[in-house]
């Protein structure tokens, strides 16, 4: 059925576009009730409204915490206008049914975003007229269309100037879908804030405020679909804050997971750092005084495995680092093994204009490659309240992110040989690293290079005998990392046949003792981080 929209209630918080949406409602001939900021608006604006109060007999009141919130709204709203008993109710009250609302909510995630955000303004912000409204008339959609973002204005009225002033079944069911995932959505932003505050990290019912921001082509494997959703609320630099810029072929799934790893790691560190990741793991990692010869060192730490592979660096890509990276395979892949590279994506805090020139006029991959640029890193910035969420069929796992990497104070020193300072750089790259790869986890690091890692394996030795084959001759003085305590000294054994000098690893274990024991014999400095990384 459509249903001729004559009179509508129009009561914003975020005013964009909202006097060329109610311009043309009021051409088409539509009666405008309007609350007290937006009936000003629109007035100002020459176009004729009702105001709420001459509705409702009742002035807005309690500082706007009452406006809307009476029966000549919410029974012209939630009426149903082919029951005898609600027309009659309507003609007794002499209540107008409102055909459309058009409301969107007091901005509650933008003001607590605010870094000086006191708990009253929050509470303030909390919008009750409009959540109410917005669901009456969701649940009346059998008759009421209820538009809430400026998004829907324009296909809203193309509609009616194509309906003679009316709108469909089809349009007012989708409408009510979305608003009452925006109520949803609003309301756990709320609970989430107020848990927050109260001190409470995993309260008794758990709402994800999220919203879409795009749909994707599918999934993990191409019989899966998938889209991707975005925290609103969240205040740090990361893959989903970041912009895509355009040109590059479209994002997929796995790029995104791939390339929230990479840019998580690069994040680590505050000199410049380069990442390369393949299937959510590391394979090339470095740090250096110049993020050029960081990028260089990343991507001859593993030149095959960087074919295909995300990129993310923590400085700006200019036009000569963006031409080396364009350059990779010919400049240090060749002699090194590698048999071509591209890139899927490449994040970075920005990119110059004649960077993305350069990239986007190499034929090779340069058009292709998603570009993601960020802005500042902000290391200080970090949402800690933020879920780390896994899902089991029928349920979910959420657990507090794992926030720390490269704690000094924490470190002891078991072993007769002491690292060295140069050492221990490379064992805290070692380290940072390890906690970016899948366990069970080996790093091998030399020169502030990753240079062999053994991932994902289902025992630690495994993972050992991989990290140094692939790093080969470079295991020579190489620091090792293990996300987790050693079991046996197996691994300190392997370790200095390929020729490790020395290791980092929680420490922890029954069997320390003997591992220690190991590492004196062995002429190897060990160092206890204190804490594992797991990361399964
Ligand atoms: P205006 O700027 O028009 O004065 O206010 C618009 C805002 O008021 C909208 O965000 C709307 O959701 C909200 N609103 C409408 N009615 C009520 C009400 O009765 N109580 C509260 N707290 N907010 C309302």
């Amino acid at each position: 059925m459509v249903v001729k929209i004559k009179t509508a209630l129009i009561s914003v918080s975020d005013k964009t576009e909202v006097v060329d949406f109610a311009k043309s409602l009021s051409e088409m001939g539509v009666n405008i009730i309007s609350t007290g900021g937006t009936a000003k608006k629109l007035s100002e604006a020459g176009i004729e409204i009702t105001s709420i109060d001459s509705v409702t007999g009742f002035p807005e009141m309690m500082d706007g915490r009452v406006k809307t919130l009476h029966p000549k709204i919410h029974g012209g709203l939630l009426a149903l206008r082919d029951k005898d008993s609600h027309a009659a109710a309507l003609k007794d009250h002499d209540i107008t049914p409102i055909d459309l609302v058009c409301v969107n909510l007091y901005p509650f995630e933008a003001t607590i975003a605010k870094p000086d955000c006191k708990f009253e303004d929050a509470v303030e912000n909390i919008d009750i007229g409009g959540p109410s409204m917005v669901r009456s008339a969701a649940k009346n959609h059998k008759y009421v269309s209820v538009v809430t973002s400026p998004v829907q204005y324009s296909g809203i009225v193309e509609e009616m100037k194509n309906n003679d002033g009316g709108v469909s079944q089809e349009t007012r069911t989708d409408l009510a879908r979305v608003a009452f995932g925006l109520t949803a959505s609003y309301d756990a932003a709320i609970s989430s804030y107020l848990n927050e505050k109260s001190g409470v990290e995993f309260p008794e019912r758990v709402s994800l405020s999220v919203s879409k921001e795009t749909g994707l082509r599918y999934g993990e494997n191409p019989h899966q679909s998938a889209a991707f959703y975005t925290m609103p609320g969240s205040k740090e630099v990361s893959v989903c804050s970041g912009e895509l810029l355009e040109g590059g072929k479209e994002i997929s799934f796995n790029n995104l997971l791939d390339t929230n790893a990479a840019f998580e790691l690069v994040k680590e560190f505050d000199d410049p750092a380069a990442v390369v990741v393949k299937h959510l793991n590391p394979c090339g990692c470095a740090v250096d005084s110049d993020i050029a010869v960081a990028y260089e060192k990343a991507y001859l730490g593993d030149v095959v495995s960087a074919f295909g592979g995300i990129i993310a660096l923590n400085r700006p890509v200019d036009v000569d680092l963006a031409t080396i990276i364009m350059e990779s395979y010919n400049r240090f892949g060749k002699a090194n093994g590698a048999s071509g590279f591209f890139a899927e994506v490449i994040i970075a805090p920005s990119f110059d204009t004649d960077a993305l020139e350069a990239i986007r006029s190499l034929k090779a991959w340069g058009q292709r490659v998603r570009l993601i640029a960020t802005g500042q890193i902000d290391r200080n910035a970090v949402d800690t309240n933020e879920y780390d969420v896994r899902c089991l069929v029928g349920g979910l796992l959420l657990q507090k992110r794992d926030m720390v990497a490269w704690e000094p104070d924490q470190l002891t020193y078991p072993t007769k040989l002491k690292p060295t300072e140069e050492q221990l750089e490379d064992l805290r790259l070692a380290w940072i690293t390890a906690k970016h790869v899948k366990s069970n986890t080996i790093t091998l690091v030399n020169g502030k290079k990753l240079v062999g890692v053994g991932a994902g394996q289902m025992n630690r030795v495994e993972s050992g005998l991989i990290a140094f084959k692939h790093a080969g001759e470079m295991s020579k003085g190489a620091a090792l990392g293990s996300d987790a305590f050693f079991p046996f000294p197996d691994n300190v054994e392997n370790a200095a046949k390929a020729g490790v000098s020395c290791i980092i690893q929680p420490g922890g274990s029954k069997k320390d003792e003997d591992v220690i024991a190991a590492a004196d014999e062995l002429g190897i400095a060990m160092v206890f981080a204190g804490k594992r990384h797991f990361k399964h």
